[in-house]
């Protein structure tokens, strides 16, 4: 399917009213990176590391890691990859650590939690991944902060182990980039300061959703009830576009939405212009962006808005076929 794109593999993604787009890939495994070349991805905009714990029966070494990590920014060749530290719990369980009985595993103890509340595998982590940079950019990004205090413990336990490996007398990485996932809805209405000490926010569009309308991800009796195009969704994502306008904090995209065509377009009409996806989804998202002027869309969703739309979709596709 990949060779249908093939033409505009290695052309950078300008929609047709101008407005350049960053598509990226979805990456977790060694087996991913070859997609960075043959999807024409410009970087991996979330690399989900549980993946190299999930596929193992015992909790990998730090030696381990450092050897993956290494070998996952060899690969890239440059390109920028962002590396989520460990996001575990509700859907994603470690066969090797005792599970927890939790009435609501999606609102419980996962990802930064477990990680702020048992720091020790967080640590391992950012050890890894600052070994494994050594003299080259490195990008982390903390999965599911719900408020300001939860990035700032967890920057400061990177800057704790830069700080320790300095002490080591190791090389460092040449620059550290600090961001956060933006997947609950609290986290939007954070104060100032936290839009102007992160350094990125990615939106985490599957878990940020299942919050929004209060629709497990996971329940196929609701997960499809609420439309991603819906426009209270909309609205929202756009109240969040404009907080990092005001902080000029660079904002993506990268949960599944990011690759449904109409989805992507949407969300690069309201202004998300970085979208992270998986590598298959990059041709079809890349043509349709290529082709369709922005302004047009955003037009669209506003007079949708204006009728009492409940969700843009019809009108987007409408328009769509209009234009051919
Ligand atoms: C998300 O929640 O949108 C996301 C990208 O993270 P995950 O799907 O791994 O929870
Ligand atoms: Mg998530």
């Amino acid at each position: 399917a990949q060779e249908r794109y093939a033409s505009i593999r290695d052309v950078d993604c300008v929609s047709a009213d101008g407005v350049r787009i960053s598509l990226q890939m979805n990456a977790g495994l060694m087996a991913d990176l070859p997609s960075l070349d043959s999807s024409g991805a410009e970087g991996v905009g979330l690399f989900r590391t549980e993946l190299q714990f999930l596929i193992r029966n015992q909790m990998p070494r730090r030696n381990e890691l450092v050897s993956i990590y290494s070998r996952v920014i060899d690969a890239a060749q440059g390109k920028r990859v962002v590396f989520r530290t460990l996001d575990i719990g509700s859907d994603k369980v470690l066969p090797y650590m005792k599970p927890q009985d939790e009435p609501n595993p999606a609102l419980g103890w996962r990802a930064i939690r477990v990680g702020l509340d048992k720091p020790g595998v967080l640590r391992m982590q950012l050890q890894a991944l600052i070994r494994a940079a050594k003299g080259r950019p490195l990008t982390v990004m903390f999965p599911f902060i719900a408020q300001y205090s939860e990035f700032r413990d967890a920057r400061a336990e990177m800057d704790k182990a830069l700080a320790r490996e300095l002490k080591l007398g190791h090389a460092t990485p040449q620059s550290v980039e600090i961001g956060a996932m933006l997947e609950t809805p609290s986290l939007a209405y954070a104060s100032q300061t936290f839009f102007e000490e992160v350094e990125f926010l990615s939106i985490g569009g599957n878990d940020l959703k299942q919050f929004f309308f209060a629709a497990d991800r996971e329940n196929e009796r609701v997960r499809r009830r609420y439309d991603t195009l819906n426009v209270s969704f909309l609205t929202f994502l756009q109240d969040i576009v404009q907080r990092c306008e005001k902080t000029t904090t660079k904002l993506s995209f990268c949960g599944e939405d990011a690759g449904r065509p109409i989805e992507a377009l949407c969300l690069a009409a309201i202004g998300i212009t970085t979208l992270s996806m998986r590598p298959a989804s990059i041709g079809p998202v890349k043509s349709l962006l290529m082709r369709t002027d922005l302004s047009a869309v955003r037009a669209v969703i506003d007079a949708a808005r204006a009728r009492g739309d409940q969700s843009v979709r019809q009108a987007v596709k409408d328009h769509l076929s209009q234009e051919g």
